[in-house]
């Protein structure tokens, strides 16, 4: 659910054969061209103008971001997945041109939609808006698109509004990115004006698809999505050859065969055509009903002695977190849920994981705290699952007596301290950009985060900042906290660096003398202390009163580092909540109530389930 043509096409089971020319359109007529910016530069905005002023919708389907088919985008106002619509678009040479267009998302987490995107196209629209100009997100998108070999064009979006600074946005465009901009196209998705221009300066500029016709068929599965009617459909881009309806498709790295049973492009709503050509970006479904059956990334073949196409770049996933169920019956509905998730999102890992506190779960690898969200309301609303997750790590490396090197991206996984030589942590190196009246403050809160400073930039109107931060430190709030310091006049994108040293420790927190496995966690030694006297505070108030005095404790292996007791008493003391997300909480504990009254007994004490929605929904930093 909510991929592409779901909110305005609808994915129904087509039965109805495709008659007619089996003459695809000429290569050199068709042009594949991405929409990058950054986060509210006019993207899906554009995209619509683009739609309406080629006939792809009539006037009483069209609606603002019509891309954005997910409820969770339209409400949010954010693109989380890529689309893509197939127009049609007569030039002035007389000739009608199929322009592939595909709206991407803007924000860092999702970058590796972005670069999806751009694998699939020979073109890319830099969209700037000439409001605000150039920001971190603008320069990240276009080097993917340089380092693809994508033909960038920019264009300055958003000139009706008064306070459009057009030509100083160009010239930040040339001195920051090195793009050429003098011909810079004007443009206001808005109202339309400069839109036809841009059709026609897209027609000649971006370069045709090169794929041969004639040869044998490799298609790029650019994404898939699950319908319970038809199986796996997946977004295709054409590389090389053809595929028709009735042919046989084979799915590279698993060698299974198919038959491809209805093909199309999207116009955004779904349009049956009887086959998909070299250059041309579509989609194919085969009745593949097994859900990891066509991954993102893979290619589709016609026979196996065919090679598959080099594939995607693969992103390696920057936080873990456990995701349980609110209610652990519906374990294997969050599996189920989870495959279907990954389908799409191949940014996505997982590993089943046993909690005594929790029951199953998964501990899941994601891109950032946006991403978290995300994962985490899509199941609460398309799966009806109530999802607790625990604090998100980074990826620690650990290096041990007997020469190994592990992973820690989980408390449990910390090892013995007899074992153990030295632990590094992954850094993060970060670009920033802002006005130079916030740079003393930015370089603060870059120090405050135990940031190094790499370089300063004086552009035009702009600075930028290189720094290497922690990227443990960066995924906490460091975005909420430049945001804060610079009125949101700064914007900032990653990639990730190397390892440093740190002096890490896994902080157990006990509940007479018995370690909770769901509330221990990885955290700088310096930092242990208060954040273990926040957490057995935090429960102190939660744990109801027992017929025995309960301890508290924070540890560090066997070192107490913080305490509390809850002293005897029979009395019901009603657990308190405070701070955190207050609705999303009385929800949760809604359901928990509502589910079994069930009590966890750890060790001799027995703690409402209500205790672990509260702590881990708080943010205790
Ligand atoms: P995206 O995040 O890049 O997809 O940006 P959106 O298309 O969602 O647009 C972000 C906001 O900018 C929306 O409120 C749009 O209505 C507005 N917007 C987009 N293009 C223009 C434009 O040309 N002029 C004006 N005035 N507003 C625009
Ligand atoms: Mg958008």
């Amino acid at each position: 659910m909510g991929e592409q043509g779901r909110g305005v096409g609808g994915h129904h089971p087509s039965t109805k054969k495709i008659t007619g020319p089996l003459l695809r359109p000429s290569a050199d007529r068709i042009r594949n061209i991405a929409i990058i910016a950054h986060i509210d530069h006019g993207k899906s905005t554009l995209a619509d103008r683009l739609i309406q002023i080629c006939g792809g919708l009539t006037n009483r389907e069209m609606r603002d971001q019509v891309l954005d088919s997910m409820e969770l985008e339209r409400e949010r106002g954010i693109t989380i997945k890529a689309q893509t619509v197939t127009l049609h678009y007569k030039a002035r040479d007389g000739h009608t041109y199929i322009l592939n267009f595909m709206d991407t998302p803007g924000h860092v987490d999702f970058s590796y939609e972005v670069s999806r995107s751009l694998s699939a196209c020979e073109g890319a629209i830099l969209l700037v808006d000439s409001s605000q100009g150039v920001e971190a997100q603008t320069l990240a998108n276009t080097y993917t698109a340089v380092e693809l070999g994508v033909e960038v064009l920019p264009v300055l979006n958003k000139i009706d509004l008064p306070q459009a600074e057009p030509a100083r946005v160009q010239a930040e465009i040339e001195d920051l990115i090195g793009l050429p901009a003098g011909d810079c196209l004007p443009i206001s998705a808005k109202n339309g004006e400069g839109i036809n221009a841009l059709l026609e300066t897209l027609v000649h500029r971006i370069p045709p698809p090169k794929g041969r016709r004639a040869a044998p068929l490799q298609a790029l599965i650019v994404d898939s999505w699950f319908n319970a009617y038809t199986g796996v459909i997946s977004l295709v881009r054409v590389v090389n050859g053809e595929v028709n309806q009735g042919d046989r498709i084979i799915v590279a790295s698993k060698g299974a065969a198919y038959k491809a049973e209805e093909l199309g492009t999207f116009t955004p709503k779904k349009h049956p055509q009887p086959g998909l050509a070299a250059g041309e970006i579509g989609y194919v479904s085969a009745s593949i009903k097994d859900i990891q059956g066509a991954p993102v990334g893979d290619s589709l073949i016609g026979d196996t002695k065919t090679r598959p196409l080099p594939g995607l770049r693969k992103i390696q996933p920057r936080i873990f977190a456990g995701f349980f169920p609110v209610d652990s019956g519906r374990f294997p509905a969050l599996r189920d849920a989870l495959d279907r998730l990954s389908l799409n999102d191949a940014s996505l890992t997982r590993q089943p994981i046993n909690s005594s506190a929790l029951g199953a779960g998964f501990r899941l690898g994601l891109l950032g705290l946006l991403h978290l969200d995300i994962v985490r309301a899509r199941l609460e609303r398309e799966y009806q699952l109530d999802i607790l997750t625990t604090t998100p790590d980074v990826a620690y490396r650990a290096h041990l007596k007997n020469g190994a090197r592990v992973e820690i991206d989980a408390p449990d996984k910390m090892p013995a301290k007899s074992e153990l030589v030295s632990i590094e942590e992954p850094i993060a190196n970060v670009t920033l950009l802002t006005a130079p009246k916030y740079l003393g403050a930015v370089l603060h809160l870059c120090q405050e985060y135990r940031g190094r400073q790499r370089s300063i930039k004086h552009h035009t109107t702009q600075v930028t900042v290189e720094y290497e931060l922690p990227l443990g430190e960066l995924m906490v709030n460091f975005f909420d906290r430049l945001n804060a310091v610079t009125s949101g006049y700064a914007s900032m994108d990653y990639r990730l660096g190397g390892y440093k040293p740190v002096k890490l420790v896994k902080m157990d927190i006990l509940i007479n003398g018995r370690a909770v496995d769901a509330l221990a966690r990885l955290t700088y030694a310096d930092r242990a202390p208060g954040l273990g006297r926040a957490y057995v505070e935090k429960l102190k108030t939660i744990i109801p009163r027992q017929l025995f005095a309960v301890a508290l404790q924070a540890a560090i292996g066997s070192k107490i580092i913080a305490r509390a007791t809850v002293s005897a008493l029979r009395k019901n003391v009603t657990a308190k909540c405070y701070g955190g997300d207050v609705t999303r909480k009385r929800k949760l504990l809604d359901k928990q109530r509502r589910g079994k009254k069930r009590m966890k007994v750890i060790g001799n004490v027995e703690v409402p389930p209500e205790a672990f929605v509260t702590l881990l929904t708080d943010d205790l930093t």
